[in-house]
């Protein structure tokens, strides 16, 4: 109630000229007009009061778990006070802050902040997320605020103008007004940097068919792509998202949300990310990924991730990674529950809904449990340092990635929690699964958005009412040792076990496919980029003895010219002749031939089922809803 009466107060406001009293501590008018050509005006009035001032620009973003908030994209800075231009000064130990003297007298500061957003290929730690037909805005990148406040105190009011025939959607709700700007509820900094706004030219909206609990709420996917032939839906499509929409109920028996909006943008000209919010995610993919099959399965997988961490990661987070001003660092020791968790369900969700066949599944846990079962990197650095790590391991280059190990608490803890799903089940003859754990950890009144933060501890004493046991040592055993022992012995619990053979992988496939890539990891292990540039070796595979490295090109296989086909020819005919694959490399402008001694032929991680065993994988994907 009380923000709809501080929205009737904005509103009347709006009409007033800036530097008038402000109804709310921060007033932000963003000017999107120029997005397409990247540049982004913003206006600023901000309640002061006079003295010393520091302000901030977000520096800790949720969800992305490292100091990533975009400032380089600031290229022009202008503080006012009374119409009269102050001077600012960077704190030389912080980047993120911005001293200024608030002269005598003075109620607000009007800031005028300019942004060049991100390009294709920059290099930079900001990613595009903007093409010439659509844009995600995201508030954070166009705010400062004072420093050490609470940016869920902070009350705001916000407006945007997109260009002339953009379609706008956010989880806020928002008025249009004649002159094409939109003006969003009341809100407070927190909230509004969690409700990114989507907004492009070819545009889709469709309401999905709600489900209990709170059968009565709105879930809406909006799809905004670079072309309309994008758009095209196949059918089928709401109704399996509607029936994500009744599992996540069934699963947990609560909404953190007021409404749900899935802001899905096609695009092969912005980054390729899902970022979560409580009310919506912002998911990124490829143009024409809504026209093949094993892409659609991609996507559900997406967009079952990030709707999962509206329970998990956002509801309920672990307490290191609150950052309440977006300047306090985060701890990520607890991603493997905030992450790993979120990918478990992200990929089971979907597939109790049937966006994801069965097959599709076991093929994406094969290739999970395969690229495990052949990193170097996971003989050296524990999953718990994966997610110590996070804020380093993100931004980390491609080449290497395999010996240094990447963000691997995503899938490595997908086996964690199969693993415990499997001892739920073993201690109570079947009656006990990870479904129970989830409905008490994640147990609470819906509605609208909140924080019940978590420490370690609560999730061992949560599974302790749903099954006595020392869990801590029990999930140690995933998190701590390096080595796949736990890994693959968690996959064999489940009735299925990991082998290779000579049949592609559809998830591998469909990944290859999306990357523009040419993964030969259990094969010659190597993994190359479009250009048939190697993006990674790996260590005591073939193609790394004979000498190949990231950063250099294949040029030719066997006199050849490189494609893939080549590649996959020379490996098979190496197997029948048992005589080594002449891999002509470019190494910063050299050639050399490389002799790779390899005889197994084509080789894809598969899943099949170990005889005699319950298969309680099956049982955990199958539909909780009829
Ligand atoms: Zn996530």
């Amino acid at each position: 109630m009380k923000q709809k009466a501080v929205w009737a107060c904005t509103l009347l406001l709006a009409g007033l000229s800036i530097g008038a009293a402000q109804a709310t501590d921060l007033t932000v008018r963003v000017d999107a007009r120029e997005v397409a050509r990247k540049r982004v005006h913003t206006e600023l009035t901000l309640a002061v009061k006079p003295g010393p001032l520091t302000l901030v620009y977000a520096k800790w973003m949720p969800g992305e778990h490292g100091p990533t908030g975009p400032l380089e994209s600031m290229i022009g800075l202008e503080i006012k006070a009374n119409g009269e231009r102050l001077t600012w000064s960077r704190d030389p130990l912080d980047m993120y802050a911005l001293r200024v003297a608030v002269p005598r007298g003075v109620n607000h500061l009007d800031v005028s902040m300019e942004s060049g957003l991100a390009t294709e290929g920059a290099g930079s730690t900001a990613a595009p997320t903007s093409s010439a037909q659509l844009a995600i805005v995201s508030w954070n990148q166009f705010l400062l605020f004072p420093k050490g406040v609470d940016a869920d105190k902070v009350s705001v009011s916000a407006t945007i103008i997109a260009p002339a025939d953009w379609t706008v959607v956010c989880a806020l709700e928002s008025k249009a007004s004649p002159g094409g700007a939109y003006e969003f509820e009341s809100s407070t900094v927190a909230q509004l940097i969690d409700s990114p706004v989507q907004m492009g030219l070819y545009a889709k909206l469709i309401e999905l068919k709600g489900s209990e609990p709170h059968a009565d709420l709105t879930h809406r996917l909006s799809i905004m792509a670079d072309s309309a032939a994008a758009l095209a839906l196949p059918g089928g499509l709401a109704q399996g998202y509607s029936r994500l929409v009744a599992e996540s109920g069934a699963l947990f028996g609560s909404r953190m949300y007021r409404h749900y909006t899935w802001l899905l943008s096609l695009s092969d000209h912005i980054a390729h990310f899902g970022l979560e919010h409580h009310e919506s995610s912002d998911d990124r993919t490829d143009e024409n990924a809504l026209s093949e099959a094993d892409l659609r399965m991609g996507i559900a997988g997406l967009l079952g991730h990030e709707y999962v961490h509206s329970w998990n990661g956002k509801y309920r987070r672990p307490k290191g990674l609150l950052s309440p001003d977006y300047q306090k660092p985060m701890d990520g020791s607890l991603l493997w529950v905030y992450e790993g968790m979120t990918q478990f369900w992200g990929a089971i969700l979907p597939t109790r809904a049937g966006l994801i066949t069965p097959e599709y599944f076991r093929d994406t846990l094969a290739g999970w449990a395969g690229h495990f079962d052949t990193e170097p990197g996971a003989r050296w650095r524990p999953m718990a340092d994966t997610a110590v790590a996070a804020q380093v391991l993100y931004g980390a280059p491609d080449a290497w990635e395999a010996s240094r190990r990447s963000v691997d608490y995503y899938e490595a803890s997908v086996f964690l929690w199969l693993d415990v799903d499997a001892e739920l089940r073993a201690r109570s003859q079947g009656r006990i699964t990870l479904d129970d754990y989830v409905r008490r950890f994640y147990a609470g009144a819906s509605g609208a958005p909140q924080v019940k933060p978590y420490v370690e501890q609560d999730v061992y004493d949560t599974l302790a009412t749903v099954a006595p046991g020392d869990w801590r040592r029990f999930i140690h055993r995933h998190v701590d040792p390096t080595g796949t022992t736990a890994l693959l012995g968690a996959l064999e619990r489940t009735g299925w076990k990991l082998v290779y053979s000579a049949e592609t992988n559809a998830y591998v496939e469909a990944r290859q496919k999306r990357k523009k890539q040419t993964n030969r990891q259990w094969s010659i292990g190597l993994i190359l980029d479009k250009d048939a540039k190697i993006i990674d070796a790996i260590e005591d595979c073939a193609a790394a003895r004979a000498g190949a490295s990231p950063g250099m090109s294949v040029i030719a296989v066997n006199g050849q010219r490189f494609t893939a086909k080549v590649l996959d020819a020379a490996i098979t005919e190496a197997q029948n002749t048992r005589r080594p694959i002449a891999l002509l490399v470019e190494n910063s402008d050299y050639y050399r031939t490389l002799s790779v001694e390899y005889y197994d032929g084509p080789r894809y991680p598969h899943l099949v089922r170990i005889e005699g065993r319950l298969d309680t994988l099956s049982a955990v994907f199958s539909p909780r809803v009829q």
